[in-house]
């Protein structure tokens, strides 16, 4: 029977239980035996009771714990060949050589070790007396699957490791909350966060806070009087207004001489050059710390799904892979080549050959360093030349998401950088269609980027009849040379209805640019949609919160979320929560279902189980309504639990954007300045929606996008989510077949 043994390992990141989770469950599923190795390689050293078989119970309930529940640990023996070997006959004590090794880039190194040191180490235990031949014979070579698990976000082979979106999280929590005691105390505050080789957490949470100065590792500032310019860029928005200045200092920022440049250093400076009160927050490790966001058991769960198919169809044949997320696809990238990569990172650091670093970062993070630099400046750039000015309006459209502000400030401050001028129309086309709004200066979005709803206001109202001479009349009487939409579909179809009538219309003879806002997910054009990681995050609190209200009860929980006609939301939920069924609207449902998933809920009660959440998208069935689930439900499972219904309503189109949300709208707004400068020479201007597909941006035609969309719902005809299907079912029931229990919770 083949047997896969899981480890988490170096510094623990929110996220791992959600690997663990999965690649146990995974590994029952295929009729495999799955084993928990305690506190890393420590575990593997010390044998023992430290490796384990798990079952599906064991890693019941843990989905929404941070940490990792089997342990993590440094250890120094492993760093020996003695270590090593007795690692190694430990695990073949217990019939292991496939493994799935989540960690940093220190435990993935050892994996590797321990993989290329493999058949020494047998030959070693053999001649020993400690191993059979036979048994190094069954086991010639050591299969790894790596899981990237660490909050700086520092390894290559994947856009984004196991916990650094969560670290994000807890990093935009606390600045947002120092921000208002800044702003309140008119004071600068220096915030340290983690990142000792890498910058991705102090860039992501500078553009998700809008911070006014950031420094990483990876590009010094390129001045040696770098402290006068920051003071300046501080002072100066003092000036104009800003009440608060924050400063984010990754652990290992340095100066271009490589001299360490500490979070006390710069209170020092701005203190003695600007004579102002400063104050230096260490987040340390609240950031590694909470349970994990939506993104983050997600992204585990189905890692180590995929880390086991790996091992499975390796057979036993020395894989030596990173399961890596490359441009939203689940990969298995070559194992030594990324540590290799990480190896050169590291070594143009310490070389101070910054470009390299930067380069070799990725484009994305380039990219975004170059928005940020934009961002931060207290006042935009002067712009003499009049004539290539462009009057964009702007506005939102469709119910509010949350990041709609994000991106409006983005839009903003990027346009105005460029010399443009940005006029806000007020709740969406109607604003347009009563001309009402104003000009967006510089200062008039500050603060927008961390605020959720619409301050400019939204609605949905198509464009129809004597709407469009009024929405010409407003075109032509602000002059707008073009418009950029931030909104759901609602947005996309007004937008294109102005397209469409170019021919009877010549001031709609503009470029448009539609950005995805909806926390429905169900735009075409985009894999995801500013808001939407936000919503999940909602849903998923609040399942967590549910759950925990029952601990007294035998329960079942039918919660209903939004989506409208799109599942997205319901099945994120559902695999990051563990539900035990979700029902989306791409499926529908009908009695027998019902009737299969009660019988599968007494069976699971009367087995143990002890609460049941049944994950239900608003539109899945206009029959069989939440209200009518939860009675049928109560009805046959009488003797065996109760039923409660939730519905969560509007809470999910509420509260602060994510740093996702944020970071993604700031993105989609740059882009979106950048296309509308590249159509204004251009005699027919073609209007698109903007989007994110397989990792790249795309420009959508909006004349293509009815074309790519389900004429009787609104939802895409392709969505790529879909796909994670069979993971939510595997995960959330025993496979009858190898005769698990199935009364265990999540
Ligand atoms: P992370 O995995 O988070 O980068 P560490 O660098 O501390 O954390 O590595 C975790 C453990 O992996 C170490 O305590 C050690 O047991 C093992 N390890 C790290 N680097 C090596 C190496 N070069 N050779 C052998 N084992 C290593």
């Amino acid at each position: 029977m083949n047997r896969i043994g899981v480890m988490t390992s170096g510094g623990d990141a929110p996220g791992m239980n959600a690997a663990v989770r999965s690649v146990v469950r995974t590994t029952l599923d295929k009729g495999a035996q799955a084993y928990a190795i305690y506190n890393g390689y420590q575990g593997m050293v010390d044998g023992g009771s430290k490796i384990t078989p798990f079952s599906w119970a064991d890693v019941g309930g843990i989905l929404h714990r941070g940490g990792t529940i089997i342990g993590t640990a440094r250890c120094n023996a492993f760093r020996e060949r003695a270590g090593r070997l007795e690692a190694a006959a430990n695990l073949l004590k217990n019939g292991l050589s496939k493994l799935v090794v989540i960690g940093g880039n220190g435990s993935l190194t050892g994996a590797l070790l321990l993989q290329s040191e493999w058949s020494s180490l047998l030959s070693e235990l053999v001649e020993k007396g400690i191993i059979l031949a036979e048994t190094a014979q069954s086991h010639p070579h050591l299969s790894i699957a790596g899981i990237a698990g660490s909050i700086d976000n520092d390894l290559p082979g994947t856009d984004i490791s196991l916990g650094a979106d969560t670290a994000l999280h807890r990093i935009t929590s606390a600045i947002d909350a120092i921000t208002d005691t800044a702003a309140s105390h008119q004071r600068t505050f220096v915030v340290e966060v983690m990142g000792r080789n890498c910058g991705y957490l102090a860039l992501m949470a500078g553009i998700a806070t809008a911070a006014d100065w950031v420094l990483i590792p990876e590009s010094p500032p390129n001045l040696d009087a770098w402290e006068d310019k920051m003071c300046s860029v501080l002072t100066h928005g003092r000036k104009i207004g800003k009440r608060d200045s924050i400063v984010i200092v990754a652990e290992g920022a340095q100066d271009r001489h490589g001299n360490p440049i500490s979070a006390e250093y710069v209170r020092q400076v701005l203190e003695d050059k600007l004579q102002e009160d400063a104050r230096v927050t260490i987040l340390g490790h609240v950031q590694r710390g909470g349970s994990p966001s939506a993104f983050d058991r997600n992204l585990g769960t189905i890692k180590g799904t995929r880390a086991v198919e790996a091992l499975i169809e390796a057979n036993g044949s020395g894989l030596s892979a990173l399961i890596g997320l490359v441009a939203n696809q689940f990969i298995r990238a070559d194992l030594k080549t990324n540590i290799e990569k990480s190896e050169a990172i590291h070594n143009a650091l310490k070389e101070k050959d910054f470009a390299t670093a930067m380069k070799l970062r990725g484009p994305g993070f380039k990219e975004s360093f170059a928005t940020l630099r934009t961002l931060v400046r207290a006042t935009p750039h002067e712009h003499p030349k009049e004539s290539s000015k462009l009057r964009i309006g702007v506005l939102n459209a469709g119910a509010p998401a949350p990041g709609m502000n994000t991106a409006i400030r983005a839009a903003v401050r990027l346009g105005v950088d460029r010399g443009h001028s940005l006029f806000g129309f007020y709740n969406g086309f109607k604003g347009m269609i009563e001309n009402q709004g104003e000009f967006l200066d510089w200062m008039s979005v500050n603060g927008w980027a961390t605020t959720g709803g619409s301050n400019l206001g939204t609605c949905r109202h198509l464009i129809e009849g004597r709407d469009l001479y009024a929405v010409a009349r407003t075109i032509e009487e602000r002059e707008l040379d073009a418009l950029i939409v931030i909104g759901g579909w609602s947005g996309y179809q007004a937008a294109q209805t102005l397209n469409e009538q170019r021919l009877n219309f010549p001031a709609f003879d503009i470029p448009i640019v539609c950005i995805p806002a909806t926390i429905d997910n169900n735009l075409p054009g985009a894999e995801l949609s500013v808001g939407a990681d936000t919503a999940l995050n909602v849903i998923v609190e609040a399942v967590d919160r549910i759950k925990q209200s029952a601990v007294a009860s035998r329960r079942v929980f039918v919660v209903e979320v939004m989506g409208a006609d799109c599942g997205y939301l319901a099945l994120m939920g559902s695999l990051a929560t563990g539900s035990e069924r979700v029902y989306l609207p791409e499926e529908g449902m009908d009695l027998g279902d019902l009737r299969k998933d009660v019988d599968m809920l007494i069976s699971g009660f009367r087995q143990g189980k002890r609460l049941g959440v049944i994950l239900r998208n608003e539109n899945s069935n206009p029959t069989y309504t939440t209200g009518f689930i939860s009675r049928l439900f109560e009805e046959e499972g009488r003797e065996t639990f109760e039923v409660r219904r939730s519905i969560l309503g509007h809470i999910q189109q509420g509260g602060h954007p994510t740093p996702f949300d944020r970071i993604y709208a700031t993105r989609f707004a740059a882009k979106a300045i950048t296309y509308l400068e590249q159509q204004v020479d251009n005699s027919e201007p073609e209007s698109i929606c903007v989007g994110m597909i397989n990792g790249s941006y795309r420009y959508t035609p909006l004349h293509e996008i009815a074309r790519q969309m389900e004429k009787e719902f609104n939802r895409p005809k392709v969505q790529w989510w879909l796909d994670l299907r069979p993971i939510a079912r595997t995960l959330a029931q025993p496979n009858p077949q190898f005769n698990h229990n199935s009364g265990v919770g999540d």
